[in-house]
């Protein structure tokens, strides 16, 4: 991650293209990567192979928590806190309301601003609507009271 760019260090060993972090993880371990696991590097740097600096993961979700666990203790110091995606801020899980997936993306402060905002966009919306329908079905404001007026 980072940078978005692949630094893994491809290799070839024994017929098949691998890496040389698993390699690395397969000679300690003794035995080949289990099926779906991955390796990550822990300082982040995809070129530093030394065994202490590789870490298994048993999936690609538990690795990618991993980098998001890095990436908020380099962000705010805090491993557990996440960023809101609308103001930007760090903040504990607590903080957040949780998407349909199960994801946080936005904080609770700002989740209460942006209601109000689309509430806030609707509400010119419907005025917008009134005033187009009044100046439609009233040539002047003395129409307003013409409507108001008790029919005789
Ligand atoms: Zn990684
Ligand atoms: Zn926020």
């Amino acid at each position: 991650m980072g940078n978005g760019r692949d630094n893994r260090i491809p290799v070839r060993h024994e017929g098949r293209q691998t890496y040389v972090h698993v390699l690395m993880v397969e000679e300690v371990l003794g035995k080949k990567l289990p099926e779906g696991a991955c390796v990550h590097h822990l300082d982040m740097n995809q070129r530093n192979n030394n065994p202490s600096n590789l870490v298994v993961c048993e999936n690609q979700t538990y690795h990618m928590l991993l980098h998001r666990r890095a990436e908020a203790l380099k962000a705010c110091g805090d491993a557990n806190k996440r960023k809101c995606w609308v103001c930007g801020k760090w903040k504990p899980l607590s903080e957040f309301y949780l998407n349909k997936r199960g994801y946080p993306k936005i904080c609770k402060p700002c989740n209460t601003l942006e209601m109000r905002k689309f509430r806030e966009k609707n509400r010119d919306k419907y005025n917008k609507y009134q005033r187009d329908y009044r100046a439609k079905n009233n040539s002047s404001e003395g129409g307003v009271t013409r409507q108001l007026s008790p029919i005789l």
